[in-house]
């Protein structure tokens, strides 16, 4: 249930309204937006009656949020919520461009990555320290090791991390390396670890699972919104479906479709939605066009020698050209790219 206040509902008004949603064995969450404020009151509906808040001075209208997302939802938040990593600002006409390895696989190595994706015009720099691999025989990540580099590297070169966090018992290890967590595609209905990270106030990105309906991935947010932490980024994959000429299939009305229905913002990796470099520079450019607020893109200076992910890798002067034409249609989408 969402309560919008008076717009002239003042300070101590607003402190009751929490103090008795917190009596009434409810979760206050507060939007201060640049109109009005909206509470949140999350819990078991079937509890009191609407009539309860309604009385409560200050309290302009109690409306009821018919969708299972509630804190995501765009009736508790109208304007587009604005995500910082760093610097770097994501969603609300500003877009996130990750790039960098699947994985961490030595100093020397991201080093010459992160150059030339810098260079290029990422803001974000990606790298898997914590890999979750098909085959248990696969390179499964340089643990810590892996964080510690993709740090130093990303200080280096002035640019925020990202990196998955598989495990609700690494969130602390990773919490103190990243600049954002990434939860994976086969770990978006990890509840125990998306429970762990809403208790954190640390950015993360959440990616669709291969067969999450878009309502799923919603909901997976909801876990992290319920737990305080309002840092939330979805991204778009692709999903299993019967064609198999492509990895994934990527399902570009999943970004206007989540806009509409939620204030979060969304961006797209066109990298593991196709696994083909022949299709992920034309992808990326229809996810920014699509109005998703930023892309996700693996890139490797020789990719041949990947640890992971290699045959989908884009070479940097590919991700260069690629970068060049995004920021034509970021003038064209009037939004932004934070360096
Ligand atoms: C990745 O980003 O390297 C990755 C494993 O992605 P996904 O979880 O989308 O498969
Ligand atoms: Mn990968």
């Amino acid at each position: 249930m969402i309560l919008v206040l008076r717009p002239d509902a003042t300070e101590p008004q607003i402190e009751h309204i929490i103090q008795r949603i917190g009596e009434l064995g409810f979760t206050p969450h507060v939007s201060r937006g640049e109109q009005r404020t909206i509470v949140g009151v999350i819990g078991d509906e079937r509890k009191p009656q609407a009539e309860n808040f309604s009385a409560i001075p200050g309290v302009e209208q109690v409306l009821r949020v018919l969708k299972p997302f509630k804190l995501a939802s765009r009736e508790f938040r109208k304007e587009d919520s604005v995500v910082t990593v760093g610097k770097v600002r994501i969603g609300g006409g500003h877009l996130a461009m990750i790039a960098g390895p699947c994985a961490v696989e030595s100093l020397e190595g991201l080093d010459t990555i992160a150059g030339h994706v810098k260079k290029a015009g990422a803001n974000i720099l990606r790298g898997g320290a914590f890999k979750p691999r098909t085959s248990p025989y696969a390179f499964q990540g340089m643990g810590e090791d892996g964080l510690k580099i993709l740090r130093d590297v990303g200080d280096k070169h002035d640019m925020p991390v990202v990196t998955e966090v598989m495990d609700p018992r690494q969130v602390p290890l990773v919490e103190q390396w990243a600049d954002m967590f990434q939860v994976g595609a086969r770990n978006m209905q990890n509840f125990d670890l998306l429970k762990e990270i809403g208790q954190t106030r640390k950015p993360v990105l959440l990616k669709r699972g291969m067969s999450a309906t878009v309502k799923d991935l919603l909901m997976s947010a909801e876990y992290v919104l319920a737990g305080g932490n309002q840092q939330v980024v979805l991204c778009e994959r692709g999903v299993r479906s019967f064609e198999d000429s492509t990895r994934n299939m990527l399902d570009m009305s999943a970004v206007p479709n989540v806009k509409g229905q939620s204030h979060l913002p969304i961006i797209v990796d066109p990298s593991h939605a196709t696994g083909r470099p022949d299709l992920i520079p034309s992808m990326a450019k229809a996810s920014i066009a699509a109005g998703a607020d930023g892309v996700h893109v693996e890139v490797h200076d020789c990719p041949e020698k990947a640890f992971s992910d290699g045959p989908q890798a884009l070479l940097p002067p590919q991700f260069a050209t690629l970068m060049d034409d995004i920021r034509k249609l970021a003038a064209v989408m009037n939004v932004d790219i934070d360096a």
